[in-house]
């Protein structure tokens, strides 16, 4: 009798007991079932669109880790590009960064190869500006460029292809319009301009990350850190969510995800 209680006892147990217990006991997989094939990639799954975000800075020529109204330019450039990778895949696209830390010193070839080799359908490069005015503005190569470091042995380097610079024109076009949109009452919207323009483009006929482009590339100028205005927006976060998300927009009216 004694017997029989326990039996029926353990058979209660193990009525009761979670399945993943019970499966242990009964449910050992067979060798067809372990060495079944992984199941079939969900429809989710699918290739995503990468944008590759580049947050300006240290690099051999300029750190850009000066004092600017409290702040510094590599590190506004460094949380407006954690936070715009954050948006971009919540909006479902794929991100690749061309650094991984505020400090982190990457050359300006290199972070061209980075998108490159990322299969990345663009790249937004961040920076701010520190000359007179305020506001926001936008470069695109609209040169072919030479590469003129004579101590790297890729000196001399031409590019990016009439491709690359027509597609940055087009996207520069429609990110201006988005972040006008975006940022209409709160940051001035200075224009777009060819990057041969630039310090260093008006030496190279362009930028050093755009002439080793080989996807659409553009360079925001985020704000006038210089000014104390431009610079009290941008160092809060609010602005620099309200920015992240105004370039997310420019993205994606270019690039669906
Ligand atoms: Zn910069």
């Amino acid at each position: 009798m004694a017997n029989r209680i326990i039996l029926i006892l353990a058979v209660l147990a193990l009525g009761n007991a979670p399945r993943a217990q019970a499966a242990a006991f009964y449910d050992l997989p067979g060798a067809a079932e372990l060495s079944a094939p992984p199941p079939p990639p969900a429809q989710e799954e699918r290739a995503r669109t990468r944008i590759c975000v580049d947050p300006g800075h240290p690099n051999t020529f300029n750190s850009a880790t000066n004092m600017v109204n409290g702040t510094n330019e590599n590190r506004i450039n460094w949380q407006v590009g954690q936070r715009l990778e954050r948006v971009l895949k919540e909006a479902g696209y794929d991100v690749v960064m061309t650094r991984n830390a505020e400090l982190h010193s990457v050359e300006n070839k290199d972070r061209a190869r980075i998108c490159n080799a990322a299969g990345a359908a663009l790249v937004v490069h961040l920076h701010c500006e520190s000359t007179p005015g305020t506001g926001f503005a936008l470069y695109y190569p609209d040169r072919q460029g030479t590469f003129d470091y004579k101590n790297d042995p890729e000196n001399g380097f031409r590019g990016p292809s009439a491709q690359v610079r027509e597609d940055s024109r087009a996207f520069s076009a429609v990110m201006f319009n988005a972040m006008r949109g975006g940022l209409a009452g709160t940051l001035a919207a200075q224009g777009v301009y060819g990057d041969s323009r630039t310090a260093v483009g008006s030496n190279q006929g362009a930028l050093t990350f755009s002439i080793f482009s080989e996807i659409p590339t553009l360079t925001i100028e985020m704000v006038v850190l210089t000014n104390r205005k431009d610079a009290e927006f941008i160092k809060a976060a609010a602005g620099q969510e309200k920015m992240a998300a105004a370039i997310a927009a420019g993205i994606r009216l270019y690039r669906a995800p």
